[in-house]
């Protein structure tokens, strides 16, 4: 029987405290959740089994409250420029994406070592950006910590890399789902998790100012990204739905609340769209806006959907809306985005792949 049948919960998702938790309540010493921490994060292992300095007795009882992971990977596709997208199965058999996007020259030309993925949050989204797959189809769940912590091992183990930089840009809201985030955060940064630096963490958002917040008080120094693709309320409310909830107003109060607990730039994500969002008029506001929270700016030309008919502006109008910004001595990028002919979107490729098996109905387009 699987562990999955044996309806346990996941190793994966548990915080040193609650694993001390367990032990005490088992009659055992709390040093236990150390070790046991030590042989998943550490020596990897993949079934309890091999954790040979716990009793047979204590691992059989392991056994029978916890796994480890419980997703499969079923697909891998990689780019030209190696980036590449895995499909995990989760235990109900639903599909989550991960993308891994390896070293690479930098501006300098110098090789990079920096190795990040780009984890989902939730199974589907109930934000429909409109500029993305994984609303097309609605949301379905929240991810476990465990899911969002295994997506990394999985990674991982299969590219045999080390990963030093984690972004939350993957399918889903991950303020929508702050609890389980929250939870992952504490895995991933902690000594005896992952033990990854906050600071090579980002997370991304729509913009949901309480739960942004919330996030402030979190006492690690991650980073902090904000999906804007708009400079002004009109604007953005034919992008982003969740504009119609909380306001650029209330977003920037929020984004304010943020600098008074954390050191780290905040970014703000500008999706350029031809004829929607890429006048040179938004492009002023949206320079006034970052001065205002001394913000960097990323612009990102639009990168095609499946199901969506929004185009690229020409080169010419990225370039003359960047020099707009960067002459108003904001930190401005302009990328061409990695990983254009693997359907690197967020959720493009669960989408066909629960499409194709019927798990949901064929998207529709988007109406603007
Ligand atoms: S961009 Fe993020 S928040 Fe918006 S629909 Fe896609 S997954 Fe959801």
């Amino acid at each position: 029987m699987s562990a999955i049948e044996k309806n346990t919960t996941s190793l994966l998702g548990l915080s040193k405290k609650d694993l001390e938790t367990f032990f005490t309540n088992a009659g055992e010493k709390p040093y236990r959740a150390k070790q046991v921490q030590e042989w998943i994060f550490q020596q990897r292992v993949q079934e309890i089994s091999e954790m040979t300095n716990l009793s047979a007795p204590l691992r059989e009882r392991l056994s029978a409250e916890f796994h480890l992971s419980d997703m499969t990977h079923v697909e891998t596709k990689g780019s030209a420029d190696t980036t590449r997208k895995f499909l995990f199965r989760l235990h109900d058999g639903r599909y989550v994406e991960t993308v891994f996007i390896p070293a690479s020259k930098g501006l300098n030309g110098r090789q990079s070592d920096r190795k990040t993925i780009c984890v989902s949050s939730q199974v589907g989204c109930a934000f429909g950006c409109k500029f993305c797959a994984s609303g097309l189809a609605g949301f379905t769940r929240n991810l476990s910590a465990a899911e969002i912590v295994g997506q990394m091992m999985m990674v991982e183990k299969i590219t045999g890399d080390t990963i030093n930089n984690i972004v939350f840009m993957g399918m889903g809201e991950p303020l929508a789902n702050i609890k389980n985030l929250i939870q992952s955060l504490e895995i991933i940064t902690s000594h005896w998790g992952l033990n990854i630096g906050a600071r090579h963490i980002t997370v991304s958002t729509s913009g949901l100012a309480p739960a942004i917040k919330k996030l402030a008080e979190f006492p690690v120094p991650i980073r902090l990204a904000i999906s804007l693709h708009g400079a002004t309320d009109d604007v953005r409310d034919l992008i982003m739905p969740v504009n119609k909830k909380w306001q650029i107003k209330e977003l920037f109060e929020s984004l304010h609340y943020w600098r008074k607990h954390k050191k780290q730039k905040i970014s703000l994500e500008y999706i350029l769209i031809q004829g929607v969002n890429d006048s040179m008029e938004q492009a002023s506001i949206l320079a006034k806006r970052a001065k205002g929270i001394n913000a960097k700016v990323n612009l990102i030309p639009y990168n095609t959907v499946e199901g969506l008919d929004w185009v690229r502006p020409s080169e010419e109008v990225c370039y003359a809306f960047r020099d707009i910004i960067a002459g108003a001595g904001i930190n401005t990028t302009l990328r061409l985005e990695k990983g254009h002919d693997i359907n690197a979107a967020c959720g493009q490729l669960r989408l066909k792949k629960e499409t194709a098996e019927g798990i949901i109905p064929a998207p529709v387009k988007a109406g603007r």
